[in-house]
């Protein structure tokens, strides 16, 4: 029989509607915070999931101000403190799921695009125009890092 040295870590488990979590304002990720095994967990539950585009860290059980999304180029984008500096006024609307509220779909109407600015994982300063498709996985997620996912039915 062989014997495994200590427990290994369980999978990441996605939080689901009516954790309180996923209703809590993140806090900012500050310099010198262990933020590596949150982002490892966000991947691992991104990439597995069905459809996912984006993920922020209070659906892996983070509060922390992080999102990843995935990129039209293919690949995958992780923001940190993201702030939207600039919207559109254009809006548009385009029906939204979630992997944390599954089997609802709204149509949400949203700024077309944005202007953000972030810091990478090196906790570089980034700033960048998106549109469409990315505009909105973004402002999505960007609701989950102040609690208030447009999918919950109280809000
Ligand atoms: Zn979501």
């Amino acid at each position: 029989m062989i014997k495994r040295k200590g427990r290994r870590k369980p999978n990441p488990k996605l939080i689901m509607a009516g954790d309180p979590i996923l209703e809590t304002v993140c806090s900012d990720v500050k310099p010198g915070d262990d933020i590596a095994h949150i982002i490892k967990d966000m991947m691992y539950l991104l990439v597995n999931s069905k459809n996912g585009v984006g993920i922020a860290a209070p659906q892996a059980g983070y509060s922390k101000r992080i999102i990843i999304i995935r990129e039209d180029i293919g690949g995958f984008l992780t923001l940190i403190n993201p702030t939207i500096e600039s919207l559109s006024e254009k809006e548009i609307i385009y029906e939204e799921g979630c992997l944390s509220y599954p089997k609802i779909f709204k149509e949400i109407s949203r700024p077309k695009s944005i202007i953000l600015e972030w810091v990478n994982i090196q906790l570089v300063g980034k700033g960048c125009l998106f549109e469409g498709r990315e505009a909105r996985i973004i402002q999505h997620e960007l609701d989950h890092l102040d609690g208030k996912c447009k999918m919950r039915m109280d809000i």
